[in-house]
């Protein structure tokens, strides 16, 4: 008799659902970088934060929140205009679980309370966007910008008076209303125009006074914008050209009466990832917004803004590559292949530890990066802060797209199925490289760090420099950095080399210092020996991948 077929429930040799992951107990390089960097005191709240954004419910919200993305309605029933941006209710859960966790607030809480910077406060926060990632990448957007944009609107201390009591607060506050009416805010920021989105100084965007021109003053704004991302954000930083040249401004989006402020969304973009995120073509008719900083100075306002955004695409890079190599691991412990499991071919288990000494790395480097951001006026960390948030960028942001595709071709066919989460993860994870400052843009800022501040450039090479004093892998590596910067100031095109070197020899000494020997030993004799060969596994080093994989492995709950 013909054996019956087998039923979909008798599935056999296939792994469990990753899901119900603490996403922080779970994943050791993320707690000692916490520990290391000065957040300990976060590490019961983090991980909760953990056991929530790794339950299978929030994965589940995140998959929604991209599976069915935002839709714009520009018309009323009545054909009225509206210019609204419709989300599903995951997308709104996801965002009042990460604004619960004050991912958009946290590290300037102190203000309200008049205390000091609680130190390791970006760690802590870092650690939070960093999980959050892993939930629901595109609602990071929106927290992102809420975040950074007190750091511009400091220059303004009456808009900061005004706003940041409605940023500060663990809350989210979807319902459209006039930005005053609500208990809390979110805000987005417009600087791409059709004509530049690095050169932004081609903006065309107008700007007129009303009644006299100046720092705090009301202007009219009219032109578009190319990319508007969190179109339903409550108000915007923009830059538009005033008489004084390319100039900052906050623009609500809508009026104190309700009505539109000159907004209006022309269509949203139909991305390749960042799905559950809105990202718009808005055009300003008359729109009203207030100068923020002096005319002309829009770029050095917003910059403060945008340098923080920087380290969040860093970090949130640091962990969709976590969460790639933890789905990756997870799969290979199950799933057994010539009557073996995949993880113990030693082939396998070559090519997962060496992604893990990349997640290693782009983890120990996001949240160095972070505790600079904690430094404060300290000379040491404002040094590593400058150089080190475009190289930092750089190197996850570009490390990660490669290794999320390596993690998914490591699930075999699964990898590439919807239900999986994978393509979610791999659509994702260019968008970091791109936005905030593209991988050339990153290389010439430190060009530009280069040219203007050298001392800063000097101060960070010599505290590498002393890091690896005591490791002959690590000397040669402070040597090459140093004549790369001598080549960059010769021409423009070593400027890739030297950014990516500068990240390896930080991630080296890093892990040097602090990881397992089995990590730092791989990292050094691969990725500053000479060896790297442009895909994970073909090193010739002889890792030890069993304490790699140990170490790296996540554990559902
Ligand atoms: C999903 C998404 C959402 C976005 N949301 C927003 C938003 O909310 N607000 C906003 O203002 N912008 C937003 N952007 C725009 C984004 O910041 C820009 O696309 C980005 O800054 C690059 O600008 P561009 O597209 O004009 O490319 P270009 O400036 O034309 O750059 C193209 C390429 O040239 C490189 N390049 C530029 N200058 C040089 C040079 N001198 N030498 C060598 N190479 C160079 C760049 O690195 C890049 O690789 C968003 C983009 C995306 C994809």
């Amino acid at each position: 008799m013909p054996q019956r077929a087998r039923q979909d429930d008798e599935a056999f040799n296939q792994s469990p659902p990753f899901a119900d992951v603490n996403l922080f107990a779970s994943d050791r390089a993320l707690g000692e970088a916490v520990t290391r960097e000065g957040a300990s005191w976060a590490r019961t709240g983090l991980e909760a934060f953990g056991a929530l954004t790794g339950s299978a419910r929030a994965l589940e919200l995140g998959r929604l929140a991209n599976a069915c993305p935002p839709r714009l309605e520009s018309f009323d029933a009545q054909g009225r205009r509206i210019d609204e941006v419709e989300f599903h209710p995951a997308y709104h859960q996801v965002m009042a679980i990460s604004t619960a966790q004050g991912l958009h607030c946290s590290t300037f809480e102190h203000l309200k309370s008049g205390e000091q910077p609680k130190r390791g406060a970006h760690v802590a926060r870092c650690a939070g966007s960093y999980m959050a990632a892993q939930m629901e990448p595109g609602h990071c957007c929106p927290i992102t910008m809420t975040h950074a944009v007190v750091a511009s609107l400091m220059h303004e201390p009456e808009l900061a008076r005004r706003w940041l009591p409605k940023i500060i607060v663990r809350d989210y506050d979807p319902s459209q209303q006039p930005a005053e009416a609500k208990r809390a805010v979110t805000f987005g920021m417009g600087m791409t125009e059709r004509q530049g989105g690095s050169d932004v100084r081609a903006n065309t965007t107008r700007a007129e006074p009303v009644a006299g021109a100046g720092s705090g003053k009301l202007y009219r704004i009219a032109g578009q914008k190319w990319f508007l991302s969190a179109p339903m954000s409550d108000l915007f930083l923009v830059l538009a050209q005033a008489k004084g040249g390319l100039s900052c401004f906050l623009l609500p989006r809508l009026r104190g009466d309700g009505s539109l402020n000159g907004f209006r969304l022309l269509r949203l973009k139909d991305k390749l990832g960042n799905r559950s995120n809105a990202s718009s073509e808005v055009e300003f008719e008359d729109a009203e917004g207030v100068l923020v900083g002096e005319e002309g100075r829009g770029i050095a306002t917003i910059i403060d803004m945008v340098t923080f955004t920087r380290l969040d695409c860093a970090v949130s890079s640091a962990g969709l590559m976590r969460q790639a190599l933890a789905r990756a691991i997870h799969h290979a412990g199950y799933r057994c292949v010539f009557q073996k499991k995949l993880i113990d071919q030693p082939l396998m288990a070559q090519v997962l530890a060496d992604m893990a000494l990349d997640v290693e790395a782009a983890t120990a480097l996001s949240f160095r990066l972070a505790r600079a951001f904690d430094g404060g006026e300290d000379d040491g960390e404002a040094a590593y802060r400058r150089l080190m948030t475009p190289v930092t960028k750089y190197w996850v942001c570009k490390t990660a797209p490669a290794l999320v595709g390596e993690a998914m071709e490591c699930m075999g066919g699964n990898g590439y199925v919807e239900e999986g989460g994978f393509p979610l993860l791999y659509r994702e994870v260019p968008v970091n490289a791109i936005w905030e400052g593209s991988g050339n843009v990153m290389c010439l800022d430190v060009l530009r760090v280069l040219e203007k501040e050298p001392e800063t450039v000097e101060r960070v090479v010599a505290d590498l420099a002393d890091a690896a004093r005591g490791d002959a892998r690590l000397r040669p590596a402070v040597e090459n950095v140093r004549s790369l910067v001598a080549d960059c100031a010769r021409e423009q095109r070593a400027a890739r080399s030297l950014v990516e070197r500068l990240a390896v020899l930080a991630a080296g000494t890093l892990l040097l210092e602090h990881a397992p020997k089995a990590i730092s030993d791989s990292f050094l004799a691969t990725r500053l020996a000479g060896g790297w060969r442009h895909t994970y596994g073909a090193t010739s080093g002889r890792a030890d991948t069993r304490a790699i994989l140990a170490r790296a492995a996540p554990s559902l709950g």
